[in-house]
Protein backbone atom coordinates (compact mmCIF):
# COMPACT_ATOMS: atom_id res chain seq x y z
CA UNK A 1 0.00 0.00 0.00
CA UNK A 2 1.37 3.75 -0.59
CA UNK A 3 0.23 6.04 1.81
CA UNK A 4 -0.06 10.06 1.86
CA UNK A 5 -0.52 12.20 5.01
CA UNK A 6 -2.03 15.38 4.38
CA UNK A 7 -2.24 17.38 7.65
CA UNK A 8 -5.11 19.60 7.63
CA UNK A 9 -6.73 17.21 5.38
CA UNK A 10 -10.38 17.91 6.47
CA UNK A 11 -11.48 21.22 4.77
CA UNK A 12 -10.76 23.12 1.84
CA UNK A 13 -7.16 22.56 0.05
CA UNK A 14 -6.29 19.32 2.23
CA UNK A 15 -9.06 18.20 1.45
CA UNK A 16 -8.68 18.32 -2.32
CA UNK A 17 -5.26 17.22 -2.22
CA UNK A 18 -6.52 14.08 0.10
CA UNK A 19 -9.19 12.96 -3.19
CA UNK A 20 -6.86 13.44 -5.32
CA UNK A 21 -4.36 11.46 -4.15
CA UNK A 22 -6.53 8.88 -3.44
CA UNK A 23 -7.26 8.59 -6.90
CA UNK A 24 -3.80 7.94 -7.88
CA UNK A 25 -3.57 4.71 -6.03
CA UNK A 26 -2.57 6.54 -2.17
CA UNK A 27 -4.30 5.32 0.49
CA UNK A 28 -4.76 8.86 2.46
CA UNK A 29 -4.11 9.57 6.03
CA UNK A 30 -6.56 12.46 6.76
CA UNK A 31 -5.39 14.58 9.40
CA UNK A 32 -7.90 17.10 10.91
CA UNK A 33 -7.36 19.46 14.43
CA UNK A 34 -10.79 19.17 15.94
CA UNK A 35 -13.43 19.09 12.55
CA UNK A 36 -13.96 15.23 13.03
CA UNK A 37 -17.52 16.11 11.01
CA UNK A 38 -15.72 17.63 7.79
CA UNK A 39 -13.07 14.30 8.06
CA UNK A 40 -15.24 12.06 8.26
CA UNK A 41 -16.79 13.87 4.91
CA UNK A 42 -13.88 13.76 3.09
CA UNK A 43 -12.78 10.15 4.03
CA UNK A 44 -16.76 9.46 2.67
CA UNK A 45 -16.05 11.10 -0.99
CA UNK A 46 -12.81 8.73 -1.18
CA UNK A 47 -14.41 6.29 -0.43
CA UNK A 48 -17.24 6.70 -2.54
CA UNK A 49 -15.43 7.16 -5.49
CA UNK A 50 -13.49 4.11 -4.31
CA UNK A 51 -10.16 5.07 -2.76
CA UNK A 52 -8.95 3.92 0.70
CA UNK A 53 -8.36 6.72 3.38
CA UNK A 54 -7.94 6.59 7.30
CA UNK A 55 -8.69 9.37 9.62
CA UNK A 56 -5.90 10.93 11.80
CA UNK A 57 -6.46 13.30 14.65
CA UNK A 58 -4.11 15.42 15.95
CA UNK A 59 -2.75 19.00 16.56
CA UNK A 60 0.34 19.43 14.76
CA UNK A 61 1.40 22.36 16.90
CA UNK A 62 1.80 20.29 19.14
CA UNK A 63 5.04 17.83 19.51
CA UNK A 64 3.65 15.41 22.10
CA UNK A 65 0.41 14.74 19.98
CA UNK A 66 2.13 14.57 16.44
CA UNK A 67 4.57 11.99 17.89
CA UNK A 68 2.04 10.03 19.96
CA UNK A 69 -0.30 10.15 16.80
CA UNK A 70 2.28 9.02 14.12
CA UNK A 71 4.22 6.45 16.65
CA UNK A 72 0.76 5.00 17.08
CA UNK A 73 0.55 4.85 13.48
CA UNK A 74 3.24 2.95 13.02
CA UNK A 75 2.45 0.79 15.84
CA UNK A 76 -0.84 -0.18 14.21
CA UNK A 77 1.07 -0.65 10.53
CA UNK A 78 4.41 -2.43 10.75
CA UNK A 79 4.73 -3.44 7.28
CA UNK A 80 3.91 -0.07 6.22
CA UNK A 81 5.19 3.68 5.69
CA UNK A 82 3.99 6.69 5.35
CA UNK A 83 5.99 7.96 1.11
CA UNK A 84 3.62 10.80 0.47
CA UNK A 85 3.91 14.09 3.18
CA UNK A 86 1.54 17.08 2.22
CA UNK A 87 2.32 19.53 5.40
CA UNK A 88 -1.03 21.76 4.79
CA UNK A 89 -2.77 22.55 8.21
CA UNK A 90 -2.59 25.81 8.68
CA UNK A 91 -4.18 28.49 10.36
CA UNK A 92 -4.53 33.13 10.04
CA UNK A 93 -4.42 35.47 12.52
CA UNK A 94 -4.76 38.50 10.70
CA UNK A 95 -3.90 41.58 12.70
CA UNK A 96 -1.17 44.85 11.96
CA UNK A 97 1.88 44.34 13.90
CA UNK A 98 1.59 46.93 16.66
CA UNK A 99 -1.30 45.56 17.87
CA UNK A 100 -0.61 41.86 17.40
CA UNK A 101 -0.49 39.62 20.93
CA UNK A 102 1.69 37.22 21.10
CA UNK A 103 -1.55 34.31 20.67
CA UNK A 104 -2.05 35.59 17.03
CA UNK A 105 1.67 35.40 16.77
CA UNK A 106 2.79 32.41 18.08
CA UNK A 107 -0.39 30.57 17.28
CA UNK A 108 0.00 31.13 13.37
CA UNK A 109 3.83 29.88 13.25
CA UNK A 110 3.31 27.00 15.76
CA UNK A 111 0.63 25.41 13.44
CA UNK A 112 2.20 26.67 9.95
CA UNK A 113 6.24 26.22 10.63
CA UNK A 114 6.14 24.36 13.84
CA UNK A 115 3.94 21.81 12.79
CA UNK A 116 5.71 21.22 8.99
CA UNK A 117 9.11 20.79 11.33
CA UNK A 118 7.07 18.08 13.58
CA UNK A 119 5.84 15.80 11.26
CA UNK A 120 8.80 15.99 8.90
CA UNK A 121 10.91 15.16 11.48
CA UNK A 122 9.44 12.45 12.44
CA UNK A 123 8.43 11.18 8.82
CA UNK A 124 11.73 11.30 7.53
CA UNK A 125 14.08 8.61 9.47
CA UNK A 126 11.44 6.46 7.57
CA UNK A 127 11.82 7.94 4.04
CA UNK A 128 15.35 8.06 4.00
CA UNK A 129 16.36 4.90 3.93
CA UNK A 130 13.81 4.04 0.86
CA UNK A 131 15.51 5.44 -1.82
CA UNK A 132 13.39 7.37 -4.30
CA UNK A 133 10.08 7.33 -2.39
CA UNK A 134 9.67 10.23 -0.48
CA UNK A 135 7.85 13.19 -1.72
CA UNK A 136 7.30 16.50 0.60
CA UNK A 137 5.18 19.07 -0.17
CA UNK A 138 4.81 21.99 1.81
CA UNK A 139 2.00 24.76 1.27
CA UNK A 140 3.48 28.22 1.80
CA UNK A 141 1.63 30.93 0.16
CA UNK A 142 2.02 34.30 -1.30
CA UNK A 143 2.56 35.80 1.60
CA UNK A 144 5.69 34.19 2.40
CA UNK A 145 6.91 35.00 -1.06
CA UNK A 146 5.65 38.93 -1.24
CA UNK A 147 4.48 39.90 2.36
CA UNK A 148 1.40 40.88 2.78
CA UNK A 149 0.26 44.12 5.40
CA UNK A 150 -1.74 42.79 8.29
CA UNK A 151 0.16 39.42 8.08
CA UNK A 152 2.99 39.42 9.51
CA UNK A 153 2.70 36.44 11.37
CA UNK A 154 1.31 34.70 8.55
CA UNK A 155 3.96 36.16 6.34
CA UNK A 156 6.72 35.05 8.70
CA UNK A 157 5.79 31.83 8.95
CA UNK A 158 5.15 30.74 5.18
CA UNK A 159 8.48 32.57 4.02
CA UNK A 160 10.27 30.06 6.66
CA UNK A 161 8.57 27.16 5.98
CA UNK A 162 10.14 28.33 2.23
CA UNK A 163 13.39 28.54 3.94
CA UNK A 164 12.58 24.82 5.70
CA UNK A 165 11.62 23.51 2.12
CA UNK A 166 14.74 24.72 0.51
CA UNK A 167 17.29 23.45 2.65
CA UNK A 168 16.12 20.40 3.64
CA UNK A 169 15.55 19.57 -0.38
CA UNK A 170 19.66 19.76 -0.57
CA UNK A 171 19.93 17.23 2.93
CA UNK A 172 17.85 15.08 1.66
CA UNK A 173 18.45 14.92 -2.31
CA UNK A 174 21.03 12.36 -1.99
CA UNK A 175 18.43 9.64 -0.30
CA UNK A 176 15.82 10.49 -2.91
CA UNK A 177 13.55 12.82 -1.08
CA UNK A 178 12.26 15.59 -3.14
CA UNK A 179 10.81 18.43 -0.82
CA UNK A 180 8.92 20.89 -2.45
CA UNK A 181 6.74 23.83 -1.79
CA UNK A 182 3.39 25.48 -3.19
CA UNK A 183 2.92 29.24 -2.60
CA UNK A 184 -1.40 29.85 -3.50
CA UNK A 185 -2.37 33.12 -4.21
CA UNK A 186 -6.22 33.37 -3.19
CA UNK A 187 -8.21 30.22 -3.01
CA UNK A 188 -11.76 29.82 -2.18
CA UNK A 189 -12.25 27.84 1.21
CA UNK A 190 -13.26 29.02 4.62
CA UNK A 191 -10.00 30.66 5.08
CA UNK A 192 -11.12 33.45 2.71
CA UNK A 193 -14.52 33.35 3.08
CA UNK A 194 -14.67 36.53 5.35
CA UNK A 195 -12.38 38.74 2.98
CA UNK A 196 -13.86 41.35 0.61
CA UNK A 197 -13.96 39.24 -1.98
CA UNK A 198 -15.12 41.30 -5.16
CA UNK A 199 -12.21 43.90 -4.28
CA UNK A 200 -9.78 41.08 -4.06
CA UNK A 201 -10.49 39.42 -7.15
CA UNK A 202 -10.02 43.07 -9.26
CA UNK A 203 -6.38 42.61 -7.84
CA UNK A 204 -5.85 39.28 -9.81
CA UNK A 205 -4.78 39.23 -13.52
CA UNK A 206 -6.93 35.87 -13.87
CA UNK A 207 -9.93 38.22 -12.33
CA UNK A 208 -10.93 35.26 -9.54
CA UNK A 209 -9.68 33.11 -6.93
CA UNK A 210 -8.53 29.88 -7.48
CA UNK A 211 -10.28 26.89 -6.28
CA UNK A 212 -8.90 23.71 -4.19
CA UNK A 213 -8.81 21.44 -6.67
CA UNK A 214 -6.15 23.77 -8.54
CA UNK A 215 -3.73 23.85 -5.74
CA UNK A 216 -4.34 19.85 -5.79
CA UNK A 217 -3.34 19.25 -9.29
CA UNK A 218 0.04 20.68 -8.44
CA UNK A 219 0.23 18.65 -5.74
CA UNK A 220 -0.61 15.41 -7.92
CA UNK A 221 2.61 16.65 -10.63
CA UNK A 222 4.62 17.29 -7.28
CA UNK A 223 4.52 13.70 -6.05
CA UNK A 224 4.24 12.06 -9.43
CA UNK A 225 7.55 10.43 -10.94
CA UNK A 226 7.11 13.20 -13.89
CA UNK A 227 8.51 15.68 -11.03
CA UNK A 228 11.02 13.41 -10.09
CA UNK A 229 13.97 15.71 -10.97
CA UNK A 230 12.42 18.79 -9.18
CA UNK A 231 13.10 19.54 -5.68
CA UNK A 232 13.67 22.38 -3.67
CA UNK A 233 11.35 24.38 -5.70
CA UNK A 234 8.43 27.19 -4.90
CA UNK A 235 5.88 26.69 -7.41
CA UNK A 236 3.08 29.60 -7.17
CA UNK A 237 -0.32 28.94 -7.76
CA UNK A 238 -2.12 32.57 -8.10
CA UNK A 239 -3.67 33.83 -11.15
CA UNK A 240 -0.75 35.86 -12.29
CA UNK A 241 -1.39 37.88 -8.95
CA UNK A 242 2.69 37.82 -8.17
CA UNK A 243 5.90 36.02 -9.37
P1 LIG B 1 -9.02 25.95 5.78
O1 LIG B 1 -10.08 25.78 4.77
O2 LIG B 1 -9.19 26.92 6.89
O3 LIG B 1 -8.65 24.50 6.38
C1 LIG B 1 -7.62 24.43 7.32
C2 LIG B 1 -7.32 22.97 7.58
O4 LIG B 1 -6.20 22.91 8.49
C3 LIG B 1 -8.45 22.24 8.25
O5 LIG B 1 -8.45 20.91 7.77
C4 LIG B 1 -8.07 22.28 9.73
O6 LIG B 1 -8.60 21.20 10.49
C5 LIG B 1 -6.57 22.14 9.61
N1 LIG B 1 -5.85 22.63 10.79
C6 LIG B 1 -5.81 23.89 11.29
N2 LIG B 1 -5.03 23.92 12.39
C7 LIG B 1 -4.58 22.66 12.58
C8 LIG B 1 -3.75 22.05 13.54
N3 LIG B 1 -3.22 22.76 14.56
N4 LIG B 1 -3.51 20.73 13.45
C9 LIG B 1 -4.03 20.00 12.44
N5 LIG B 1 -4.82 20.52 11.49
C10 LIG B 1 -5.08 21.84 11.56
O7 LIG B 1 -7.65 26.41 5.08
P2 LIG B 1 -7.18 26.35 3.54
O8 LIG B 1 -7.55 27.62 2.90
O9 LIG B 1 -7.58 25.07 2.94
O10 LIG B 1 -5.61 26.40 3.75
C11 LIG B 1 -4.80 25.24 3.70
C12 LIG B 1 -3.35 25.67 3.66
O11 LIG B 1 -3.15 26.50 2.50
C13 LIG B 1 -2.93 26.52 4.86
O12 LIG B 1 -1.60 26.21 5.21
C14 LIG B 1 -3.00 27.93 4.33
O13 LIG B 1 -2.13 28.78 5.02
C15 LIG B 1 -2.56 27.72 2.89
N6 LIG B 1 -2.98 28.78 2.00
C16 LIG B 1 -4.31 29.05 1.80
C17 LIG B 1 -4.68 30.06 0.93
C18 LIG B 1 -6.10 30.43 0.67
O14 LIG B 1 -6.34 31.46 0.00
N7 LIG B 1 -7.08 29.67 1.12
C19 LIG B 1 -3.68 30.80 0.27
C20 LIG B 1 -2.35 30.48 0.49
C21 LIG B 1 -2.02 29.46 1.34
P3 LIG B 1 -10.07 21.29 11.19
O15 LIG B 1 -11.06 21.06 10.08
O16 LIG B 1 -10.08 20.20 12.21
O17 LIG B 1 -10.19 22.67 11.77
Amino acid sequence: MKYALVTGGSRGIGKAVCVRLAQMGYTVIINYASNSSAAEGTKSIIEQNGGMAELLQFDVSDKCQVENALTQWEDSHPDDYISVLVNNAGIRRDNVMFMMSDEEWSSVINTSLDGSFYVTRHLLKHMMPRKRTGKIVNIASLSGLKGMPGQGNYSAAKAAMIGMTKALAQEVAARGVTVNAIAPGFIDTDMTKDLAVDELKKLVPMGRFGSPEEVAGVVAFLVSDDAGYITGEVISVNGGLYT
